[in-house]
């Protein structure tokens, strides 16, 4: 990955802080890996006799999904650069981008991988920059999700389109790499990617773990905690990569439909759920859709919880 972004996103990176606090008993010492890897500081830690090699197993999985989902690399660079054309990818991949079309389904589109051609605009890959109006009308026609073609492990996307992977490639990894901590027998391990927390298990004590949410104003300060075992915590938010031009602010996640940083009154979403990737789709998607919206979105979806924190300060808890 390029250095720029690694550098831009390295400062904003860590807004979830795991906390230690949490029960006494059985002291464990746990086994830590920190690297940095998918734009951000990942640290991953685990408890138990395999917590060494399996950590380490998954530090060098970590670089392989690094290549594989970057816009440049990998199954999903060959996409982008064989936009027009049907590409072979991976099983895993290719699970992904379909469960990445069902998700701009459920949310109306305001998650949508299809959005690469407007990253690209805002420089969110190089230098940053307000494009023009017309540059982003120019760009509009190779934005959307429904022309995404899926077809025995093939994918196409039309010329012009690029798939970009922000917004989901972290949870999916955690996802991932949660599995492979398990097929090396750890059933206790807390990972952290950037705003992207997830959780195996339970603490070696039996407690559960305890996650810090950021204030989106405040690196040094958190918000609330929430406490969960197997669950993903993963937050989006405004403060997370962001430019100012003009004393105007603007932020990298991207409404589908207006092409501009999204405006939807929240700085910042916390989703909490058993899917890592769905977390991580979700949150990015519900900080697109706002307050309202999502609050509507979660009365069919019990599964989720969510924790909104709106541009006025105020904190909305759902489920
Ligand atoms: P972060 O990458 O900071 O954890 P997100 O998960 O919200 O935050 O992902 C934001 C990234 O996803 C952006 O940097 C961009 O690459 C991409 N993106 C921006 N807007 C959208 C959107 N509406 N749907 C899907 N991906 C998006
Ligand atoms: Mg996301």
């Amino acid at each position: 990955m390029k250095m720029m972004r690694k550098t831009a996103v390295c400062l904003a990176a860590i807004l979830l802080l795991t906390l230690g606090f949490g029960g006494c008993g059985i002291s464990q010492e746990p086994e830590t890996r920190t690297v940095f890897a998918m734009d951000t500081v990942i640290t991953l830690t685990a408890y138990g006799k395999n917590a060494g090699s399996a950590l380490d197993a998954a530090v060098q999985k970590l670089n392989d999904y690094d290549v594989l989902l970057d816009v440049d690399s990998g199954d999903i660079g060959a996409i982008n650069e064989n936009a027009g054309e049907f590409v072979g990818v991976s099983g895993e991949v290719y699970k992904l981008l379909s469960d990445c079309v069902e998700f701009s389904r459920q949310t109306d589109g305001a998650f949508d991988i299809t959005v690469g051609r407007y990253v690209e605009l805002w420089g969110f890959r190089s230098q940053t920059r307000v494009p023009s109006d017309e540059e982003i009308a120019e760009a509009e026609e190779f934005i959307g999700w429904e022309q995404i073609e899926l077809a025995d492990g093939k994918v196409k996307i039309p010329e012009g389109m690029q798939l970009d992977l922000g917004a989901v490639a972290k949870g999916f990894v955690a996802g991932k790499l949660k599995q492979l901590l398990t097929e090396y027998g750890v059933t206790s391990a807390i990972l952290s990617l950037g705003g992207n927390v997830t959780t195996l298990g339970k603490k070696p004590d039996g407690t559960q773990f305890v996650v810090a949410i950021r204030d989106p104003n405040d690196a040094d300060a958190y918000l609330d905690t929430v406490q969960v075992s197997d669950s993903a915590v993963v937050t989006s938010g405004s403060y997370m990569r962001w430019f100012e031009q003009d004393g105007v602010r603007y932020h990298h996640i991207i409404d589908p439909k207006t092409g501009k940083p999204a405006d939807s009154g929240l700085v910042s979403v916390t989703v909490i759920c058993t899917d890592d990737t769905a977390a991580d789709a979700y949150a990015t998607a519900f900080f697109v859709m706002g307050a309202e919206k999502t609050s509507e979105f979660l009365k069919s979806h019990p599964e989720m919880n969510a924790i909104m924190v709106k541009t006025s300060g105020e904190i909305i808890r759902i489920n």
